[in-house]
């Protein structure tokens, strides 16, 4: 589940790479207005917010698909708050797969991002209110985790906000990524280019180097799960 069409592959490459099970990725807020060279103004007939949004599906259509992944994106506008209770709806219309998931990955909410708070409540929300609980795991939001000044403490607040809601029963977790792999998260980060530019794809590196310092890999993504009961 991704707040956004970049959030899986920047944040969670590692378990897109995993090719023993099938994959579908939730798009919820993919009405956008935005890109890397700035708010576009919404024009006549909102052609601006039509195009980028557009471009952004594609963009991430492209890169999941070459990774084997199906999306679904759910047309929400980014940033609204209106939206929430509808898309928690939404979100439990949608979930009845064929198969019920074994893991869904979802944003931790580092940084707070309005969006990102939200698919996560509607993960736990569904979590909570699944029959066989899937995995449920919380991908570290990048870039916003390496953006933060205070990222301890902000750790700690989502941890405690998540703790409120699932119990004392979560833990960090590590998936490595080897340089080969890295390189090819860099590339597929590349293919999102009305977001990325190139000193953002360096902090990605170094910053995955700074994680795989953590758990004695050379490069690392992070993440942080509800231990079964
Ligand atoms: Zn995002």
């Amino acid at each position: 589940m991704s707040a956004h069409p970049d959030d899986l592959v920047f944040s969670a490459f590692s378990a897109l790479l995993d090719r023993s099970s099938s994959k579908i990725g939730l798009i919820f807020f993919n009405v956008s207005s935005s890109t890397r060279w700035g708010p576009v103004p919404r024009g006549w007939l909102n052609l601006p917010q039509l195009a980028i949004s557009g471009l952004r599906i594609l963009e991430d259509k492209f890169a999941l698909g070459n990774l084997g992944v199906k999306s679904v994106h759910f047309h929400n506008a980014d940033s609204k708050a209106s939206k929430r209770y509808e898309m928690k709806m939404n979100a439990v219309r949608i979930f009845p797969f064929p198969q019920l998931p074994a893991r869904v990955y979802t944003p931790l909410g580092l940084g707070g991002h309005p969006d990102h708070i939200s698919v996560r409540n509607v993960a736990v929300y569904l979590w909570r209110n699944f029959q066989k609980r899937p995995r449920l795991i919380f991908y570290e939001d990048l870039p916003y985790a390496f953006l933060l000044q205070n990222r301890g403490q902000e750790e700690r607040k989502c941890f405690e906000e998540l703790e409120r809601e699932l119990g004392k029963n979560l833990q960090t977790e590590y998936s490595p990524l080897a340089p080969k792999e890295l390189a090819r998260k860099l590339r597929y980060m590349r293919l999102y280019f009305s977001q990325m530019n190139s000193s953002s794809l360096s902090q990605f590196a170094q910053y995955a180097r700074l994680v795989g310092r953590e758990c004695g890999m050379e490069y690392a993504e992070r993440f942080v799960s509800v231990a079964s009961r």
